[in-house]
């Protein structure tokens, strides 16, 4: 049974897992390997995920869900299909179809997974991610912050020196910012900050906004489908600046043809608001972790947003060093996820390495509010930025006289009062009958590894009361309701099981076969996955339809041979279609409807690709 680790991203996904020493990248459509979190529902067939998903955003936008990742762990819902579904039930659609690719890849069982999740995750938001991997049938004891997966890269690639490093991870939804202390073979996370609300969107959003201005134009009063092309216009836009010096975007609305320049420059004036909001997260960070930026070592880029040129030019003038960038930026957290997943598995050459994490957010409890009765306060247990395990205990007296009970409400935030933080839950316990301020119980919070808050109130005469948050999973009924729904998403055709059934068969006959007969099998065999892979109906269909008569063909043939290898006599045709099948008629398949087939007319289309 293997691990893998899974970057559960809001924009894009990516699995991991470890072999021989290194990181290796799970293919998820053909040889990408980057799956946008994209689940698309198709009318009376079922859900898709990935780009056939992505793709479908602009025309079949009522149908798609994307970004979910953002309001994972709140109730939000999305209507595809007549139905509703959450943040959680969405992603474990996703999780799901990286499971199957794993295993469809690897040709094991994956039962395990080492999901990351941005370091500002409240603990229903990563609860909420194990219930999603729990749907999807991996196991997700641990979680890790996507700035320590990027850590775990950097150590891997730089060594074990002894620095001070900032993660710096600009996704498409979210800017998670991480001051990480490496020594020995410790990574420890010493402050983190972010904002769920800053990404790569977020530059789209003001690029689209931009060409608006230019052009006299207000978004809210663009059709909905010149929406979605403006926002597709305006991802590419900027992406292409990372080739070119400037970009034309042009978007045809109202009857007429809009126009505007983007170039560099342009693009460093748009993002300037986002840039004013990321230089407050930086002031945030070093004071949290008590440093300064000649404190930091190195500044590591992490994310697809990191790409873009100005970003990189905002934070070389911002903070007066190079930045560093490690491979691919939006490959780094899924690459530290995949050498996790090789410290789970417990594989020899990376087991000493020790991560360590901390508290993203104050842990406390609602007390009364002499000022106001009707609003309570928060008081710390566990301030934010503690390293974990962490654990605090303090003493509680009784407002009210000869009250009965205390009620422990825990909450989890960083505002005054606890209505405005996340509410996590609550446990009661008897006092001792005394007048107020006499009776008292005192209170433990204990976080640990995992992220599990345990919290146990003692009273005077002894007893106890605790709970365990955050460690939620689903029930069974619960389970096998998500369970079902996650059957109705269509399987790429080339996993369909007849397919994978038909390929077999091809590869038996392969071993089998000596020669031409074997080099025509193996030429079959490549044309029937292109084609189920093209992500083409017609395509699929044809090499579906070629599949079964050529296999056909094959078993005719292998039952002639059979004959004559017991004395029968070799009936003309045996070989026949092997002999007319050469590598020449490639060029031909386009053109001609005929293909390679047995010559008898009932023919197929092969598609050209002409995007
Ligand atoms: P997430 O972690 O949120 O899933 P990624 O790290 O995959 O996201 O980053 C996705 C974001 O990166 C998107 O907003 C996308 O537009 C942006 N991006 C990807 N490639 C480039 C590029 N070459 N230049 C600029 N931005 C890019
Ligand atoms: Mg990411």
């Amino acid at each position: 049974m293997a691990v893998i680790g899974i970057d559960l991203g809001t924009t894009n996904s990516l699995g991991a897992y470890w072999k021989d020493g290194m990181v290796h990248w799970i293919p998820m459509e053909d040889d990408r390997f980057l799956l946008p979190s994209v689940v698309g529902y198709v009318e009376g067939e079922g859900f898709l995920v990935g780009t056939a998903a992505k793709e479908r955003m602009v025309p079949y936008s009522e149908d798609t869900a994307a970004s979910f990742k953002r309001f994972m762990g709140t109730a939000k819902e999305y209507h595809l299909g007549g139905k509703t579904y959450t943040p959680m039930e969405l992603s474990a659609m996703v999780l799901e179809r990286i499971k199957r690719n794993a295993e469809f890849f690897l040709k094991e069982e994956i039962e395990e997974a080492v999901i990351t999740v941005p370091a500002y995750f409240n603990d229903k938001q990563r609860s909420d991610t194990k219930k999603a991997a729990q749907i999807a049938g991996l196991k997700a004891d641990r979680l890790i912050n996507e700035p320590s997966a990027a850590a775990l890269a950097y150590r891997r690639e730089y060594g074990e020196e002894d620095r001070t490093l900032l993660v710096f991870d600009f996704g498409g939804g979210t800017l998670d910012l991480s001051y990480v202390e490496c020594f020995d073979n410790v990574i420890e996370i010493i402050a983190v900050a972010g904002d769920n609300h800053l990404g790569g969107d977020d530059i789209d959003q003001a690029v689209s906004e931009y060409f608006c201005r230019e052009n006299g134009l207000r978004e809210d009063e663009l059709p909905k489908e010149d929406r979605a092309k403006l926002k597709k216009l305006s991802e590419s836009a900027k992406c292409a600046l990372a080739e070119k010096e400037d970009v034309t975007m042009e978007l045809e609305t109202g009857g007429r043809i809009c126009r505007a320049l983007l170039n560099e420059e342009r693009l460093f004036e748009i993002c300037m608001p986002l840039f004013g909001k990321i230089r407050q997260l930086f002031v945030h960070i070093l004071e949290d972790a008590d440093s300064r930026v000649s404190g930091i070592d190195d500044l590591i880029m992490v994310g697809g947003s990191s790409k873009l040129g100005v970003v990189k030019r905002f934070l070389r003038e911002l903070l007066g060093k190079e930045p560093i960038v490690l491979g691919e930026t939006d490959r780094v957290v899924a690459c530290g996820a995949g050498i996790y997943a090789g410290i789970r598995q417990r594989r020899e050459e990376i087991r000493d390495m020790l991560l360590t994490d901390v508290c993203p957010f104050t842990l406390g409890i609602g007390v009364n509010n002499k000022a106001n009765r009707d609003k309570n306060i928060m008081n710390p247990m566990i301030e934010r930025n503690s390293t974990l395990p962490a654990s605090h205990k303090d003493r509680f007296v009784t407002v009210g006289d000869y009250q009965k009970e205390i009620r422990i409400r825990i909450y989890q935030g960083e505002e005054y009062y606890v209505d405005d933080n996340v509410f996590l839950g609550e446990l009661t316990i008897e006092v001792a009958l005394k007048p107020a301020g006499q009776a008292w119980v005192d209170v433990q919070f204990t976080y640990d590894i995992n992220g599990i808050l345990h919290v146990m109130a003692e009273n005077e005469m002894g007893e106890r009361r605790q709970i365990l948050l955050a460690n939620q999973t689903l029930s069974e009924t619960e389970l096998e309701r998500y369970t079902r729904e996650l059957e109705k998403i269509m399987l790429p055709p080339i996993q369909k099981p007849e397919n994978q059934k038909m390929l077999a068969c091809f590869l038996d006959y392969y071993e089998n076969s000596t020669g031409q007969r074997r080099e025509t099998i193996a030429a079959m065999t490549g044309w029937i996955m292109a084609g189920l892979n093209s992500g083409r109906k017609k395509a699929v269909r044809n090499a579906e339809e070629a599949g079964k008569m050529w296999l056909a063909d094959l078993q005719r043939s292998t039952d002639m041979r059979e004959e004559f290898l017991f004395d029968g006599e070799l009936k003309a045709g045996y070989g026949g279609m092997f002999d007319d099948f050469d590598e020449t008629a490639e060029d031909e398949r386009d053109e001609e409807s005929g293909g390679f087939g047995d010559g008898s007319g009932d023919g197929f289309e092969i598609e050209t690709d002409e995007e």
